[in-house]
């Protein structure tokens, strides 16, 4: 008999039949002897003790004709097996190993993934998770693969280069090849799925180390999700920048993510700040341009005495009712866009444009390059309250906040994690101003 695998399947070919063995979430292989065990050949054993290997979670027992024995053990039997013949494991439609792509180890460079991402409608890390192009690639794998090639994780899989291919190909082997051996040299205690996980967990640059500093820069590590994936990276050495000149640029982020000291960077560097926030509060002014059509939507109680419009009366309607909100929006919107046209006109200069909800706005189509300001929930949170402007309970409500976040770093391009120091920040702040200089240098 002989055991092969492929992906994440192994295949057992006895002497007729093919056995493909899936262990999916739980599953584990024990070999065991007859002599120090209670299992009698050929009989249905009688489950000993919880701790004993053969337990009830053991659903599958192979006897060997050196009276060893090979057991499956899998507590929430997600484990799959199929049986097929020598002649049909590889073409049977019901056989999983038809779907399944190129083993990685097989492939000599980029040239078949990048024939694959050409035609891939979704991200990078999607690409590698997807068992028909390449087989073997977990979750934490990809993400691990991401970092060492120093592709963002979301980028769209059409886009990457058959350089990049390469990498992504040669990195695969890389950690893959990391893990087999970590795996390998603890065999004997591997039933202990703790002990295996433990001993790769040491090795992991980005999987499960969100908010700790990246081992290359100390930019604290991001996660996000990509197709429902848990998804790890480092914004700053993952970091992609459009190949263009890039003359006006996009900030957003939550409250108290740190925006505003971003902001002050890019001043600093020479860049014209335009804030929206501003705006849409100027064109509420009595007399601007929102002023008459709010007033008539929301009537004549969200006045003060001097004819001037409330805004946090203003604020208290639109915040308990949705379409009034977007009635809101849908005024001062346009307004705002207009006037943040005019105000980049000048094609020499550079702007800043600081935009709260820049995508809900649609003002993400007037820059050639866009930011988003992270910061990791708990630090917010934290600094909400310290700052003493928001209680208690408002700053519990951030948390469905969080998935507005994750939504909006899958469309940036560019993300900058304020949840460490001042000085992890502005390092990424100033290596980014720089990157921008040398390209802008560069491209005509
Ligand atoms: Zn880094």
């Amino acid at each position: 008999m002989d055991i092969e695998r492929y992906g994440k399947f192994l295949i057992f070919k006895f002497e007729e039949k093919i056995l493909l063995s899936h262990l999916r979430m739980e599953g584990k292989y024990y070999l065991a002897h007859y002599e120090n065990s209670s299992y009698q050949k050929g009989l249905t054993y009688q489950p000993e003790e919880e701790d004993s290997k053969f337990n009830k979670h053991v659903h599958l027992v192979f006897e060997f004709t050196d009276e060893s024995l090979l057991l499956y053990h899998d507590v929430r039997k997600f484990g799959r097996f199929y049986l097929f013949t020598y002649n049909d494991y590889l073409t049977n439609p019901r056989s999983p190993l038809v779907k399944l792509g190129h083993e990685p180890f097989n492939e000599k460079d980029g040239t078949y993934l990048y024939s694959k991402a050409q035609k891939f409608k979704k991200t990078t890390k999607e690409l590698l998770l997807d068992q028909s192009v390449l087989v073997g690639i977990g979750n934490i794998y990809a993400d691990e693969i991401c970092f060492l090639a120093k592709i963002p994780p979301q980028k769209s899989a059409f886009t990457l280069t058959k350089e990049d291919c390469d990498l992504l190909v040669s990195k695969t082997q890389e950690v893959l090849n990391k893990a087999l051996e970590l795996g390998g040299s603890t065999v004997r205690s591997y039933h202990f799925a703790n002990d295996a996980s433990g001993r790769f967990q040491n090795e992991l640059n980005v999987y499960g180390r969100e908010g700790e500093p990246c081992y290359l820069c100390g930019t604290p590590i991001s996660k996000t999700k990509i197709g429902g994936r848990g998804t790890h990276f480092c914004a700053h050495c993952q970091q992609e920048l459009p190949s263009k000149k890039i003359r006006v640029i996009g900030v957003t982020g939550l409250i108290s993510a740190g925006k505003s000291m971003v902001s002050s960077a890019f001043q600093k560097a020479g860049y014209h700040l335009v804030d929206a926030d501003q705006i849409a509060k100027d064109c509420l002014v009595k007399g601007e341009s929102c002023y008459q059509k709010v007033l008539e939507t929301f009537g004549r109680e969200i006045l003060r005495s001097d004819g001037e419009i409330e805004r946090s009366k203003l604020r208290e309607i639109v915040v308990k009712d949705e379409v009034a909100l977007t009635k809101l929006n849908s005024l001062i919107h346009p307004e705002v866009e207009a006037v943040i046209v005019e105000k980049i006109k000048d094609e020499r200069k550079c702007f800043l444009l600081d935009v709260p909800l820049l995508f809900e706005a649609g003002l993400d189509k007037l820059c050639d390059l866009t930011i988003f300001v992270n910061t990791h929930e708990k630090v917010r949170r934290k600094r909400l309250i310290a700052r003493g402007t928001m209680p208690l309970k408002e700053a519990a409500k951030l948390n469905s906040s969080l998935l507005e976040a994750i939504k909006k770093m899958a469309k940036v391009d560019v993300i900058i994690d304020n949840s460490l120091t001042r000085e992890a920040t502005d390092f990424q702040v100033k290596s980014l101003i720089e990157k921008i200089r040398q390209l802008n240098l560069i491209s005509k």
